[in-house]
């Protein structure tokens, strides 16, 4: 099968771990950024419609939800301590939060995968190539 993505000379490959990772949040393609790295609200598209990376090959699994959920735990835990300590009861806290915290974990999850998407890109963990140039590998 002919190699089927465009070699890193002909598209703008970011230029540290930081912009690949901004690239991913924003659900972009990590490689590229030119083209959407989501077919679904978490399903990646199979190859990148720009450069065609290969994104079946990512295995970003469960680490984004447990990602999403200790940041939503830690954004929130100071609002829950704040609500108890200020009177508010238990119930009425519960039935504020649970909601919010779940809204929040919906915002943040695609992000957060494609996020991680990225890093597994950048790093050429698992099935992927890293293909960054050498000298720029201080990230
Ligand atoms: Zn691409």
């Amino acid at each position: 099968m002919p190699h089927l993505r465009l070699s890193p000379e002909l598209i703008t490959l970011p230029e540290g771990l930081i912009p690949a990772l901004v690239r991913g949040a924003r659900c972009r393609c990590p490689r590229c950024g030119e083209a959407a790295l989501f077919r679904k609200w978490l399903k990646p598209v199979d190859r990148c419609g720009h450069c065609k990376q290969d994104w079946s090959l990512q295995q970003a699994d469960d680490f984004p939800a447990y990602i999403g959920i200790f940041l939503v735990g830690h954004l929130l835990a100071p609002v829950v301590i704040a609500m108890i300590s200020g009177g508010m009861s238990a119930w009425l806290t519960l039935a504020i939060l649970l909601p919010a915290s779940i809204a929040m974990l919906l915002v943040m999850l695609q992000p957060t995968k494609g996020a991680v998407i990225a890093f597994l890109w950048w790093h050429g963990i698992g099935a992927f190539k890293q293909e960054r140039i050498r000298e720029k590998q201080d990230l």
